[in-house]
């Protein structure tokens, strides 16, 4: 039998990590079992959605590579059907008209608040046939009256509802137009969705959607509600603790493989293994794994993975991300070493993306204003002397490499009896603009050999002054 998941955003903001993740556990599923993954724009709030959500929520999934293999769909696009269904479930006696008026229905939840009883619509025109002409009428689903529904939930096992909790909801409002249970039934039926994978903030939903299916003669996937994500205080994850936009954590520098790890992991586990390439995780992913309980989001973890995988990766993958960045702070790297191989230094260093970008501006650009600090404690008078004498050595090279650079470095301490303090932190200062940089002598190299004489004697000028000053 064939499998079918979706992911079903409603367009009203960005792509969240909570969405990222249902998307992710939905397509991994799916992937897994070699089976469709939809994507469907629930955009029937029409005040609410709009087009500027919709291409951030593809750009997210984009982004993040979790491609789907049918869709978009977007609801707006099938009024005709849901009108078509809601017909259907007239006929067939499962729907009504309830021509109760707003004062009614408010009547009937304060009677309830009074008696205590749980505030639900007493099913008035249930049975009634005597339709006033010229009113306006919403559309009710006649929900079972006794019985249960089981919910076989593959992540939270079998959660059973009493009908007589449920009460006749409306499925078609004033003006004609489906409500959200309606249209997600009416998709997940046409679409044949056999796995319905969502957050657990719908699974109220979720027993008024089985009766609506059952009464639809339809057969009822099998669903998996995924857990909440919590911020660090405990309370469900917003704005409020910080970056929630996927979107927002490839700004901030993350690897959109670092994002997707973490993300699988937060909810689901296999063993205590805690890296997954794309291939493992839809090897070992599975629904009936995941944590019954919420999981706390957890950015120190996020920062580790990212790490991980700067280091790891294909320095030429990382590099195409490393370019975003650049292009993102104004670094022109057209002239300068190839990106991967400041990925190949500079991984280790940084905790994003964004921050390895940010400190190597110094391959790409000359500068003028060298840190204070370093110039305070590095570029003093004494380092004139090594600094010319280095200079000549290097400019001496036949070839510039790391192992030459390294040796004239060297040479220059030996010959003048002096510290590599003295020699290598000036020179860093001058060619970097700062005391800190990756191994001297790869930085050199990487950098071109005229750029770093220049930029010494840009050094000496400062030490002239010192000179001049003391
Ligand atoms: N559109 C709903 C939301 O964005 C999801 C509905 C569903 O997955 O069934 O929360």
């Amino acid at each position: 039998m064939s499998l079918t998941t979706r992911f079903a955003p409603s367009p009203t903001g960005y792509l969240h990590v909570g969405g990222a993740r249902t998307a992710l556990y939905s397509w991994l599923y799916a992937k897994k079992n070699g089976g469709d993954f939809i994507l469907r724009i629930e955009d029937t709030d029409l005040e609410r959605s709009t087009q500027a959500s919709v291409d951030a929520i593809m750009d997210g999934m984009n982004w993040l590579n979790l491609e789907w293999t049918q869709g978009p769909f977007f609801q707006t696009h099938r009024f005709d059907r849901y009108k078509e269904v809601i017909a259907q479930l007239l006929e067939s006696g499962n729907a009504y008209r309830c021509y109760c008026t707003p004062e009614e229905v408010e009547a009937m939840r304060e009677a309830a608040r009074e008696s205590g009883d749980k505030e639900k619509y007493n099913g008035m025109w249930r049975e009634r046939t005597d339709y006033p002409a010229d009113k306006p009428f919403v559309i009710r689903f006649k929900n079972p009256l006794d019985g249960n529904v089981v919910i076989k939930d593959m992540v939270k096992g079998d959660i059973t509802i009493a009908n007589e909790e449920l009460d006749d909801l409306i499925i078609a409002r004033s003006d004609g137009t489906p409500t959200y249970n309606l249209t997600v039934v009416v998709d997940d039926w046409d679409m044949k969705v056999s796995h319905v994978v969502r957050g657990d903030d719908h699974i109220s939903n979720t027993p008024r959607q089985i009766n609506i299916l059952k009464a639809l003669g339809a057969t009822v996937p099998e669903y998996a509600h995924i857990p909440m994500i919590l911020g660090d205080d405990g309370k469900r994850l917003s704005k409020r603790h910080g970056a929630v936009s996927v979107m927002q954590y490839r700004d901030d520098g993350y690897l959109p493989e670092a994002l997707l790890n973490y993300l699988v992991r937060l909810g689901w586990s296999h063993g205590d293994k805690e890296i997954f390439s794309r291939e493992e995780m839809i090897e070992l992913f599975d629904l009936n794994d995941c944590n019954r309980a919420a999981s706390g989001f957890n950015t120190d973890k996020l920062i580790w993975v990212n790490q991980h995988y700067m280091k790891t990766m294909a320095p030429s993958e990382v590099a195409k991300h490393l370019a975003w960045h650049m292009a993102e702070q104004n670094i022109n790297t057209d002239n300068g070493p190839a990106l991967e191989e400041i990925v190949k230094v500079q991984a280790d260093r940084v905790k994003t993306l964004k921050e390895m970008a940010q400190i190597s501006r110094y391959f790409y650009e000359d500068f003028t204003e060298l840190d204070a600090t370093a110039v305070k404690k590095h570029l003093r008078p004494v380092v004139k002397e090594p600094l010319i004498l280095v200079k000549a050595k290097l400019a001496a090279l036949a070839q510039w490499s790391p192992e030459l650079i390294h040796a004239a470095i060297n040479d220059t301490a030996t010959e003048l009896e002096v510290g590599m303090g003295k020699v290598g932190m000036p020179l860093r200062v001058a060619a970097t603009g700062g005391g800190n940089s990756p191994s001297l002598d790869v930085t050199l190299a990487l950098l071109d050999k005229d750029k770093v004489l220049a930029r010494i004697d840009q050094a000496l000028v400062v030490v002239e002054a010192r000179i001049a000053n003391s």
